[in-house]
């Protein structure tokens, strides 16, 4: 078994019914570990689209990344996620930020997510369950990635907690 950590966002329809669908589904595939709060956060890359909600959760998997990859494409082409415009809007958006301290360079699979320290609406909720996890290739602690990090994106912490989503389902 390996932990790994998979970021969550949704920007359309109901935000919340979405992580929530997607908490069932994951939770059905994989052992659901710890889950952080829900963060509703200011859009990056294009600007002109609604706030997303985003959060992130460990999961104990025995898929390989590429398998782990998959079963979460599944997961956002079963929610009807399309393709369009990159970092556009999107129903549901699962992406694989660890996969314990393994490295993955492939065309479609990075491990670490290479945007990772880039990302306040990242590093907020990651920071909350695995503060003192190693970035296999920066060689910093999350906690140090979010300290570091200077962005005037906006990150407001909500009160409900995404595991009161998962075990809503
Ligand atoms: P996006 O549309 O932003 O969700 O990007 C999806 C594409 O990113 C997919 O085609 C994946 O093959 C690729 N990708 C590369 N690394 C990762 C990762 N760590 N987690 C999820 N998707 C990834």
């Amino acid at each position: 078994m390996v932990e790994s950590l998979i970021a969550l966002g949704s920007n359309m329809g109901d935000r919340e019914g979405n992580l929530r669908r997607a908490f069932g589904m994951i939770g059905r595939q994989m052992k659901l570990v710890k889950i952080s709060s829900v963060y509703e956060t200011e859009p990056m890359y294009h600007e002109d689209q609604s706030w997303f909600l985003n959060c992130v959760a460990a999961v104990e998997t025995d898929s390989s990344p590429r398998e782990l990859l998959e079963r979460l494409q599944t997961i956002e082409l079963e929610m009807g996620r399309e393709r369009s415009v990159r970092y556009g809007p999107r129903v549901i958006d699962l992406d694989i930020l660890f996969y314990g301290n393994e490295i993955v360079s492939e065309p479609s699979l990075e491990i670490p997510h290479p945007r990772i320290a880039e990302r306040a609406f990242v590093l907020a909720p990651l920071n909350e369950i695995s503060p003192k996890l190693i970035h296999p290739v920066l060689g910093r602690t999350v906690s140090e990635l979010l300290d570091d990090l200077k962005t005037q994106k906006k990150v407001v912490r909500k009160l409900k907690r995404a595991s009161d989503l998962a075990h809503s389902s």
